[in-house]
């Protein structure tokens, strides 16, 4: 690759020396003419803000040189993904901001994904060959909001992406309205809580169940709860509704019915002769308030279950989280009996150093590490190498999400003994799990 730069392109332009684009500068005065447009606005402004992942890593490892060469065939590709009434502007050292007059939330959201995608193209630098990943976070201008609030939003959602994982675009929902509770929602969250208060009303909440096994013969362990809202006969994913719950603090609520309705599930199934464990969810919220620990001891005296019989799951930013009320509550989950899950692990900045702290009998690995392991080598190193040092700790390894007879075989091999996922089974009702038991 030569080491060109894409200010001849842009003679004379007003902006960035290496690859002719409109600076930060630039980029918030052609966002404020947007949005002072009378119909502009009406018709919708996007804002795409990307940042290339690990930057100061390929700096690092090529140089400058060459990290300046690798950005301008970045601009490139995103110029040949950009629309042509759109506009690209560089705002800081790796980081790209298009703004899209005219674009409806779906096309955005398109643009996003094509965005990151063209950013991930192989590359060739001399010998070496990489996939540079970008993260993208999208925000829809609002009626009321000026070009640096839409910018900071497109920014935060970026950030965002970064957190779950980079390589990702993620639509912005922080633009806020006042919801009940004295609290604010962005606009689709304040449907949503609509949507749940409803459900609440009109018993619209239910538990699906979905099978845990054994890896060597398919002999189920246990049924991990997860929470359905479904209202007019449309079924809200859990994805949705939890964040929302979780802001509005309604999730204390939901929570405490998750886990009474699955501890009553438990009692059936025992009555049953079926000798069947049940996983429940537990969100940082819950673990926030300090009356968790009394919601656990009062399921307990309600229903009248063995507290090993129910496992927490739990993602692993709360087993590192120093709050006071998040140890206490913890603590006394583990010594009123009930086994704690370290739930979606490979997604956040999990380290195998944690695991040696861990208090958690048990890790999920993630989907995200399963879909890893067919197509990288590597991926299956890793998992392998967890497995085995989970085990001289004691700590059990299901894998999530597990899709296909060869990620199954994968996993075997890695040393995983317990899996879930559409392979096995999907979630279902609690009379449609009956019928599904051997
Ligand atoms: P999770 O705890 O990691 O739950 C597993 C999710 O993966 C479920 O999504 C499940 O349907 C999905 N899944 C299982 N196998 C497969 C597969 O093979 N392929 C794919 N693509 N997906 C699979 P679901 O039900 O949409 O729940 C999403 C998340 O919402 C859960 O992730 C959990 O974090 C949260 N959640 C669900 N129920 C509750 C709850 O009662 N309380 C709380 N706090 N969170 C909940
Ligand atoms: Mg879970
Ligand atoms: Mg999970």
């Amino acid at each position: 690759m030569a080491v060109v730069s894409l200010r001849q392109n842009n003679p004379g332009g007003n902006g960035d020396w290496l690859t002719g684009l409109p600076d930060r500068g630039g980029c918030i005065a052609r966002l404020a003419s947007l949005l002072s447009d009378p119909h502009g606005r009406d018709r919708g402004v996007a804002v795409l803000w990307l940042d290339i992942d690990r930057f100061r890593q390929i700096n690092h490892s090529f140089g400058y040189v060459v990290g300046d060469s690798i950005l301008v065939e970045l601009v490139r590709r995103l110029e040949r993904v950009k629309p042509a009434r759109a506009s690209l502007a560089r705002v800081g050292a790796d980081e790209f901001v298009m703004l899209v007059p005219q674009a409806a939330p779906d096309e955005a959201e398109r643009l996003g994904h094509k965005l990151v995608g063209a950013v991930h193209q192989v590359l060739s630098i001399g010998t070496t060959r990489m996939r540079p990943s970008a993260s993208v976070g999208i925000a829809l201008a609002q009626p009321d909001e000026d070009g640096h609030e839409v910018l900071e939003r497109a920014e935060r959602a970026m950030t965002e992406a970064k957190r779950e994982g980079g390589g990702r675009s993620l639509l912005s929902v922080d633009a806020t309205l006042p919801a009940r509770n004295g609290k604010y929602l962005a606009r689709e969250e304040l449907a949503v809580e609509e949507t749940l208060h409803r459900a609440l009303e009109m018993g619209g909440l239910y538990l699906d169940y979905q099978p845990i096994v054994r890896i060597t013969d398919g002999a189920p362990l246990a049924a991990e709860a997860l929470m359905r809202c479904r209202v007019d006969g449309v079924v809200m994913p859990p994805g949705r509704f939890i964040p929302v719950a979780e802001k509005t603090g309604l999730i204390s609520h939901l929570g405490d019915w998750c886990l009474i309705s699955a501890a009553e599930f438990l009692v059936r199934m025992h009555a049953r002769g079926l000798d069947l464990k049940v996983a429940v969810n537990v969100s940082r919220v819950q673990l926030l308030n300090p009356a968790f620990a009394k919601s656990l001891h009062g399921v307990l005296a309600y229903t009248g279950i063995e507290p090993g019989q129910m496992e927490l799951e739990i993602t692993e930013s709360l087993f590192m989280d120093g709050t006071d009320t998040v140890r206490r509550n913890l603590r006394a989950a583990m010594s009123a009996g009930f086994p704690l899950a370290l739930d979606d692990f490979g997604t956040g900045y999990s380290s195998l150093a944690c695991l040696k702290d861990l208090p958690a009998g048990k890790i999920k690995l993630d989907r995200a590490f399963v879909i890893d392991l067919a197509r990288d080598r590597r991926a299956f190193g890793v998992a392998r190498a967890v497995v085995q040092l989970a085990g001289d700790l004691g700590v059990a390894v299901v894998a999530e999400g597990v899709e296909t007879e060869e990620q199954l075989q994968l996993l075997g091999e890695a040393g995983v003994t317990a899996v879930q996922g559409f392979h096995l089974a999907r979630p279902m009702s609690e009379s449609d799990l009956l019928d599904w038991l051997p």
